[in-house]
């Protein structure tokens, strides 16, 4: 399976140059007349800089209006609380960061209640997809490629795995990740109770502990943790758990009916979730178009130096791309890449 790409080259026009991408990966093959499609991206948290840039998801909207479509934006509510939260602060958070070329539907509801239970295979058994998204006809998956402190890194399988569940399927997911205090580093400041949303490590002689059922592994306390003394453990079953879930997502689709286009552009320590995304990890590559989640991914990370994930996060990002492939999940992990002249 081919990907194609195209340089981040601000010598040329870029809208043209996206057109000419899509058009010779086939972007919009995957609309037919009448078909309802999902413009699945981030809108970006509140604050956050780094989201695909609206311009581009106006040219999309168009294309598929084009291919006979009709398209709407969407994506599903955060499992924690940020602007995202709720169908309504999502749809205020989209207007605000410049989305509004199309109606924006959230994906699984007004409380993150419309979802679907839906087989799926690898470590996980099942996985709530958002409504929308299972009633789709077809979907673009409009990805920003970046740093994930969890999975090292996110991209398409991400958006498909995490961004079309709903809060349940999220929390299936990261619950598959450990947590672990370390006593001996740990000062007693409370730093990460009073920064846990839910207020859940517990300051026992000292130290914190945390073994509450209710840990999201969101993972706000080990960021605020003074001392390094809260890890995240076994990483790596988040990896599995994305391509657990991205199976289940497009297992709602017919065969062919979704299309991928991914930005490497600004491309953060973390994801798009946060207001505060870090520094720009390194420089602008361009943008990248297939059929397949897992070539596009695979693509980017071999474009770039993707150790680089490895090292800060301690989890191999490639891990995502070789589960989803091991599952069944259509695509190449050394895809042809073919570059725009
Ligand atoms: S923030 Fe870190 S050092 Fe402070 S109480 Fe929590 S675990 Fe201990
Ligand atoms: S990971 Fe930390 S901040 Fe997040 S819910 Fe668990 S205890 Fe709270």
């Amino acid at each position: 399976m081919t990907v194609h790409f195209v340089e981040w080259n601000t010598k040329r026009d870029l809208m043209k140059e996206v057109n000419r991408l899509y058009d010779v990966a086939g972007t919009f093959d995957c609309v037919g007349k009448g078909d309802l499609v999902a413009v699945k991206l981030h809108v970006g948290e509140l604050g956050n800089p780094y989201y695909v840039q609206p311009f581009f998801v106006h040219d999309i909207v168009r294309r598929v209006k084009e291919a006979g479509g009709k398209p709407f934006l969407t994506d599903t509510n955060t499992y924690y609380h940020a602007q995202r939260n709720n169908g309504y602060d999502h749809m205020v958070t989209a207007l605000i960061n410049g989305f509004n070329m199309a109606p924006f539907i959230v994906a699984d509801g007004l409380r993150s209640e419309n979802y679907r239970a839906i087989e799926t295979r690898g470590i996980l058994s099942e996985i709530e997809v958002a409504g929308v998204i299972a009633e789709a006809d077809a979907m673009i998956v409009v990805s920003h490629d970046k740093g994930h402190e969890l999975s090292g890194f996110g991209g398409a399988i991400k958006n498909l795995g995490m961004g079309c569940t709903s809060r349940a399927g999220k929390l299936r997911q990261h619950r598959t990740v450990g947590l672990e205090i370390d006593e001996a580093k740990c000062i007693g400041c409370c730093k990460c109770k009073q920064t846990c949303e839910l207020s859940l490590p517990e300051i026992v002689n000292g130290k914190a502990i945390n073994v509450s059922p209710l840990c999201m592994r969101c993972p706000v306390c080990s960021q605020e943790c003074p001392t390094g003394a809260i890890r995240l453990t076994h990483k790596e079953n988040l990896c599995r758990a994305l391509a657990s879930a991205a199976y289940g997502v497009l297992s709602t689709f017919v065969k062919g009916k979704v299309s991928y286009v991914s930005f490497a552009k600004d491309i953060t320590q973390y994801c798009d979730c946060l207001p505060g995304p870090g520094e720009i990890m390194m420089k602008d590559l361009g943008i990248f178009a297939a059929d397949s989640a897992v070539s596009v991914d695979a693509a980017f990370l071999s474009t770039i130096d993707h150790e680089v994930f490895n090292d800060a996060y301690g989890v191999d990002c490639m891990l995502q791309v070789r589960e989803a492939k091991a599952l069944g999940i259509e695509g190449e992990i050394k895809p042809q890449i073919v570059t725009l002249s």
